[in-house]
């Protein structure tokens, strides 16, 4: 078996291994037998560091991933006759195959347009809006996504105008924070700033695409939100027995800081490519970038000449809109070729 060193890729940050001090927690946790179930000083450790991280007396719960995190988490806003408004774009609306619809035994998603993937309150409060009866689902939870999947964030004010907008119509706010490092180090904000001091009732803290080999945080700010979480967690299969190599790469990212410098340099890494693409004739960004995506129009021939140069990357809006991500450890060695060979086949085919 080859052991060289795969090359750097953009088509998510989920394609980059484990960081360093993940791996080194994951060897250190490995020494002989703890309790199971979340039991073991790891997990509390990692419940502890996030408390910590967030300045929160919150209840933590881990999981695999993000799909039953934020399915879990808005299970326990909404019982089956309720409804979950989000951006149309949003993973608990595209890309979890009804995972939320599914553990809330019904719950319906509303979603609404916005531009660059976020929601307004202009699009949000007739979306809120309860229809008083029993022919329509009641919204009862807003999700929101830190940062958005277009790699763009949410400020703190427009968080904060948004979790008012919600609580005022009796609806808990649901935060989808798989890339939340990134939005805390674009806005140079506390993480506190963007979640519960915004008014978040629940955040699922994103850790695989930061540099975990796995696992996602519920955070859960409302407390009351958190009843018979543990067996819900259980039931969905989501209870890891050896919970402590769950909790040992959290604990290694948060007390040393990695979780925002990793993400800082992923966010850099994004900066440093959307500066290589301007200019380029025929690219076009159409999101400004503020996380760690870079999302451009190319020239079809020009994806084709990338993908033939063994570029990996995800055609995310039409034909033509893609996306590139960048991951805790994209080199800019990586950025510089990836657009020098983008340069080349723009130049050759427009
Ligand atoms: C990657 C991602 C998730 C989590 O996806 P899993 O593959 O289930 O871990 C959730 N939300 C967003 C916005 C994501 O990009």
């Amino acid at each position: 078996m080859s052991t060289a060193p795969l090359q750097v890729q953009f088509g998510s940050d989920n394609q980059a291994g484990i960081c360093p001090e993940a791996l080194a927690a994951l060897q250190d946790a490995n020494r002989g037998h703890a309790i199971a179930y979340g039991r073991d000083e790891w997990t509390a450790r990692a419940e502890e560091a996030i408390r910590r991280a967030f300045d929160a007396d919150a209840e933590v719960h881990l999981v695999f991933t993000g799909t039953a995190a934020n399915a879990l988490a808005l299970a326990s806003i909404c019982r089956s006759t309720d409804a979950v408004v989000c951006h149309e774009m949003a993973h608990v609306n595209v890309d979890e195959c009804g995972g939320p619809e599914f553990m809330t035994g019904g719950a319906k998603v509303l979603t609404v347009a916005g531009e660059h993937a976020k929601v307004t309150l202009q699009a949000f409060a007739p979306r809120a809006a309860s229809p008083h009866d029993e022919h329509a689902s009641r919204p009862r939870a807003l999700s929101l996504t830190q940062a958005t999947e277009l790699g763009t964030v949410y400020t703190p004010a427009e968080m904060r105008a948004l979790c008012d907008a919600a609580h005022e119509r009796f609806l808990k706010v649901h935060v989808d924070g798989a890339r939340f490092a990134n939005a805390v180090a674009s806005l140079g904000c506390q993480p506190a700033d963007i979640a519960q001091r915004a008014g978040a009732d629940v955040l699922v803290l994103g850790g695989t695409k930061n540099g975990l080999p796995a696992g996602e945080a519920l955070v859960f700010f409302d407390r009351a939100l958190a009843d018979e979480f543990r067996r819900r967690r259980k039931q969905a299969g989501q209870l890891a027995s050896k919970m402590r190599f769950l909790a040992a790469p959290w604990v290694a990212v948060l007390e040393s800081g990695a979780w925002l410098t990793h993400a800082a340099h992923a966010n850099a890494m994004a900066q440093r490519l959307a500066g290589r693409l301007a200019g380029i004739p025929g690219v076009s960004l159409f999101a400004p970038v503020q996380a760690n995506g870079v999302f451009a129009h190319l020239p079809k021939a020009a994806i084709d000449a990338l993908r033939a140069r063994g570029w990996h990357f995800y055609v995310f809006v039409g034909e033509t809109g893609c996306r590139f991500m960048c991951a805790w450890d994209t080199t800019a060695e990586a950025v510089d070729r990836f657009a020098a060979d983008l340069r080349e086949a723009c130049e050759r085919h427009v």
